[in-house]
């Protein structure tokens, strides 16, 4: 329950994390593109605002010379000097006419020193400037004054916008009159608007008093950027620059600062066709004291912000699938590995149990071998006693006649019956060591066997019984040297427990015959043990079973154990033990060893 609940805790946590940074991820990723958006649109609109003002004062410089040319015409001077010639001021009309079509200006006239307009371009048309008075004028005012000028303004008679170039008309270096060349500002306009909807931007043109005179859009047209002020509004009808033409404020926000120091402006201009949101960069440009604006729309930006965020968001949680990925692996890695540790340790422990289990089983299984090995002593003591007592006995009667030899002064005859009793104690010692080295526990060594010696220590121990039993004994041995590889007290072992079960099974036969013979199969490099007895042979339902623990005939001595453990003596030899019946009478065992050296006699 507790487990649950922590992690339900866990995997709340985990949601908060991961959704706080996929907000997080979203955030810096929107600033990120909107800024390197905008910083990219600036980089952009420097250049094109550089561009433009390069493109519109070329434009403007066309003009510029034309009114300086002009003014030095002789023409001119005489117009002014004979005002009241209607054929002088025929011939100065037609001048200025066919000098404006040549240079394409809007309007060409001469002013005289009042900047009353005396000659004009457009004379034959019925809103002429002639007669006209342009003396309020800063280009009448600053020609006047001797120099070149030039003016923006809205032309009072023909309502146009257009840029004024005036030059004085000197005569002996006093001011005859002013002569103004008119370029219509909207032809410009119009090349520029071009030139910005290629580049995909907006631009105005501003005057040192902020209003807006020139733009791609009609709507941002004489409108002001800042906001209009009474006093500005009165100086604004005095100088007439905009003519009748009404000066409202420009929906902008924030308000329009000129002087704003942020390297990236962004405005929100509302018009008719609703509100868009612009970056704004602006220059000025001296020689007009103009300022170009360019507006380059942020809406493209904004547009593509959706995008840049479903990809940001499927990155992200990409990213977190992969992650989780990995801690998941990590953890199922982890998982594996621990689970293998704890397979590995319980496999080291089943292994040392079974190894204990098996020290065990081996443990008892010697015991068994060892009682089964007891048990036939045990059967056999009767004539191992008699084995020990004849010499005993022996000895006991040569030391009575030894003694009664010294008596008698006949040493020589005590030195032989020494002598004699001597041999016997060997004997009885050597009868004694055979016992001890069989009734020894196996050490569990194998090593290489002399077959015969193996045969001849097994006899030892039985012939006591042999003889006891009146058995003949016949020996047929190997002609040369033969050896097999294991335990040497387990294969006598075998032996006595055979050649006894033998002789316990002549025990009611009137012809009691052993027959041991030692010989090497034909077809293969094994080595054959038969012993061969002439008792009543096993009975045929019993062949099988006995070599099955606990089944013996003999209840009286026997535990039945004897032949069983013979068999899986002789298996872990790599041997098998066979039993048959001779068909004279009689059971013939047969032992088969692999040969592990076999030395024939005749090489
Ligand atoms: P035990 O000698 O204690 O009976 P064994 O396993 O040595 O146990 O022998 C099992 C049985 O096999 C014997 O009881 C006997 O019936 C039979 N047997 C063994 N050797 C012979 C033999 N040479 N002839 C007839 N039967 C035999």
């Amino acid at each position: 329950m507790v487990i649950a609940t922590t992690k339900i805790q866990y995997k709340i946590l985990l949601s908060i994390i991961l959704i706080a940074g996929l907000l997080l991820t979203l955030f810096t990723s929107q600033w990120y593109w909107l800024n390197k958006g905008k910083n990219d649109i600036a980089a952009q609109s420097e250049k094109q605002i550089n561009e433009l003002v390069l493109f519109i004062d070329q434009q403007l410089a066309q003009f510029e010379i034309i009114p300086e040319v002009i003014a030095t015409n002789p023409i001119l001077q005489e117009g002014l000097l004979a005002q009241k010639d209607p054929q002088k001021i025929a011939q100065l009309n037609a001048y200025l006419s066919e000098l404006q079509e040549v240079t394409e200006s809007s309007d060409i006239y001469l002013t005289d020193a009042l900047g009353v307009a005396i000659a004009a371009s457009n004379w034959q048309q019925p809103n002429t400037f002639i007669n006209q008075d342009y003396s309020f004028r800063p280009y009448f005012i600053e020609a006047l004054s001797g120099r070149a000028g030039r003016y923006y303004a809205v032309g009072t008679s023909s309502d146009k916008r257009g840029f004024y170039f005036s030059n004085p008309v000197l005569h002996n270096g006093v001011v005859l009159g002013v002569i103004v060349v008119k370029v219509d500002i909207g032809v410009i306009e119009q090349q520029s608007t071009g030139i910005a909807i290629a580049g995909q931007y907006e631009f105005m043109i501003s005057d040192p008093d902020d209003i807006i005179f020139l733009s791609s859009i009609n709507h941002w047209r004489f409108r002001s950027l800042a906001p209009l002020s009474q006093a500005k509004r009165f100086a604004l009808n005095t100088s007439k620059r905009y003519a009748t033409r009404p000066i409202s404020e420009l929906a902008i926000k924030p308000p329009y600062n000129a002087l704003a120091e942020a390297e990236l402006h962004t405005y929100q201009i509302t018009s008719a066709n609703g509100s868009e949101t612009f970056l704004e960069k602006n220059k000025l440009m001296p020689k007009a004291n103009w300022t170009l604006h360019v507006l380059a729309p942020l809406k493209p930006l904004y547009k593509s912000l959706p995008t840049i965020m479903l990809l940001t968001a499927s990155l992200y949680l990409l990213l977190v699938l992969l992650i989780l990925y990995a801690i998941e692996r990590r953890k199922n890695l982890r998982r594996m590995l621990h689970a293998h540790n704890l397979l590995e340790q319980r496999v080291k422990e089943r292994t040392l149990e079974l190894e204990q289990a098996n020290t065990k089983l081996k443990d008892t299984q010697d015991e068994l071998i060892q009682a089964a090995k007891l048990t036939v002593i045990g059967s056999l003591s009767a004539s191992i006693n008699h084995e020990l007592n004849q010499p005993l006995a022996a000895l006991r009667s040569y030391a009575q006649n030894t003694q009664t030899f010294l008596g008698r002064n006949m040493f020589d005859d005590a030195k032989n019956n020494l002598k004699i009793m001597i041999e016997l104690t060997d004997r009885l010692a050597d009868i004694i060591a055979q016992f001890k080295s069989f009734t020894r526990k196996s050490q569990g060594k194998d090593n290489a066997i002399e077959i015969e010696q193996a045969i001849e220590q097994a006899l030892t121990i039985v012939q006591p019984e042999i003889d006891k039993q009146g058995v003949k004994l016949c020996k047929t041995m190997l002609k040369g040297k033969c050896q097999i590889w294991g335990d040497t007290v387990r294969l006598q072992q075998v032996l006595v427990n055979v050649i006894s079960n033998a002789i316990v099974a002549m025990q009611q036969s009137p012809m009691k015959r052993l027959n041991i013979t030692a010989s090497k199969a034909t077809t293969s490099n094994k080595l054959i043990i038969s012993i061969q007895d002439t008792g009543p042979g096993v009975r045929e339902g019993q062949m099988s079973k006995i070599f099955e623990p606990y089944f013996t005939t003999n209840e009286r001595q026997g535990l039945g154990l004897g032949l069983s453990i013979s068999q899986r003596i002789i298996e872990s030899m790599q041997g098998k033990i066979t039993v048959e019946n001779d068909v004279e009478g009689g059971a013939i065992f047969k032992i088969h060893l692999p040969i592990y050296l076999y030395e024939d006699a005749r090489t």
